[in-house]
């Protein structure tokens, strides 16, 4: 029997499986995915992410296949815009997820004591005395079995089977968002940017990919996109006018891929930790994807519990679990604020212009915020050029 199963190998549950097997620990790590695997998202990692993945010895082989982001551009209707460089020797990175997640989910299969099962499917729970002890899952060849462990860990993202089965999850009823996703063949306007658009309660994020096509998400509330019914295409063009600019520079430009739908998106757990286990990354709530940083507080999230996992595996008090949720709280609580008071800005229109009008006038402080979202400050060691990157 292992010390503990992760389910899900997305960016929370490898990095979690890595840090675990540092200390000895032996983990069942199960994905109902085979590798590689598509996930919508804008492929955008912050600067403390690129940290946090230096820190896994992973970032070499994620710089290998990405493009280095230097800077933001951030543009409010027409005409009205600024760039904010990230500060000296700190860089975010363009990559698509299904590279990154691969890179990270090969490192945590290869660490001694983590034992990989792919293509595995949680299905539910197994409790013994109160408290879970491992969960059901369904098998390949079909059938299904249950695994034990003292600890499991639910890192299997929005729709996380750990957390729904106790009942932990509450959707967000004010922030209903939903995103669509696509690919262009489309080079950057300048080299190593990556670019905003907000128009009246929608925002479209722009990042270029070392392959020169650019993954572009564009993010509605939920009754403006569902509305579609599936007629996809149409959601897109129509939110796609509300962006003159950028449906310009799409003009022409070719899909290299299909198109992605996902939402509402903002929900999260009533707590991260329960009997006999936690939950980590989005699986413990997401809320939206406008600042870029849910792959650095999956990874953010998975260093955090590896050392209390340890600790409550060490002493056999598995109460000791409860202390995640106080160390999650402390470094995550100023980052959701900071989310919902950028929210509260870009919902109005007259708003985001006159920040963005005002962050024009002041470079140094379109800067710090830059360097804030991104955690810059913590990012250990920045990405350089002659590191590797496919380019900028
Ligand atoms: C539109 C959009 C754009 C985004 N853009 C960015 C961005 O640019 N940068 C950024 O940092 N973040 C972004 N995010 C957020 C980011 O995608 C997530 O925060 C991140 O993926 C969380 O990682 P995770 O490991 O917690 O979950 P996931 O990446 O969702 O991984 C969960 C894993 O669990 C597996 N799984 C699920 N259920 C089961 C089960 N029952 N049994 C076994 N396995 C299971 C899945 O197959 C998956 O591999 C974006 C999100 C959205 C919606």
């Amino acid at each position: 029997m292992a010390d503990v199963i992760i389910v899900g190998a997305g960016p929370a549950g490898s990095a979690l499986a890595l840090g675990l097997a540092r200390t000895g620990c032996s983990v069942v790590l199960l994905d109902g995915a085979r590798f590689p695997r598509e996930k919508l998202c804008g492929d955008f990692l912050n600067p403390r992410a690129v940290a946090l993945l230096e820190e896994l010895s992973v970032a070499g082989a994620v710089r290998a296949r990405a493009r280095l982001v230097e800077r933001m551009r951030v543009v409010c209707g027409s005409g009205v815009g600024f760039t904010a460089w990230y500060p000296k020797g700190a860089a975010g990175l363009a990559i698509p997820r299904s590279e990154l997640d691969a890179v990270l989910v090969a490192q945590a299969a290869a660490a001694r004591g983590v034992e990989f099962l792919e293509g595995v499917r949680a299905e539910d729970l197994l409790f013994e005395d109160g408290r879970v002890c491992g969960v059901y899952v369904r098998l390949r060849a079909g059938g299904r079995t249950a695994l034990r462990a003292p600890i499991t860990v639910g890192a299997d993202g929005r729709h996380s089977v750990v957390a729904h089965r106790l009942g932990l999850i509450h959707k967000d009823r004010r922030h209903r968002k939903m995103a669509l996703g696509a690919r262009y063949e489309l080079a950057p306007v300048e080299a190593g940017t990556a670019e905003v658009f907000l128009a009246p309660r929608a925002y479209a994020i722009v990042n270029y990919l070392a392959d020169g096509t650019a993954n572009l998400s564009l993010v509605a509330d939920q009754q403006e996109i569902a509305v579609a019914r599936g007629e996809w295409h149409g959601a897109w063009r129509r939110l796609l006018a509300r962006f003159p600019d950028l449906d310009r520079r799409l003009d022409g430009a070719l899909p290299a891929g299909p198109m992605r739908v996902l939402g509402p998106m903002a929900q999260r757990a009533a707590r991260a930790h329960f009997p006999g286990g936690l939950l980590v990354g989005d699986a413990a709530g997401f809320y939206d994807p406008f600042t870029g940083e849910g792959v650095c507080a999956a990874l953010e999230c998975a260093r955090m519990a590896a050392p209390v996992i340890v600790g409550a595996l060490a002493s056999g008090g598995l109460e000791r679990l409860s202390e995640y949720e106080r160390v999650r709280r402390r470094a995550l609580a100023g980052r959701f604020r900071l989310q919902r008071a950028l929210q509260a800005v870009i919902q109005s229109q007259r708003a985001a212009r006159a920040c963005v009008g005002a962050l024009a006038r002041m470079p140094a402080a379109a800067a710090g915020l830059l360097a804030w979202i991104g955690d810059a400050r913590r990012a250990v060691r920045a990405p350089a050029r002659e590191s590797g990157c496919c380019g900028t």
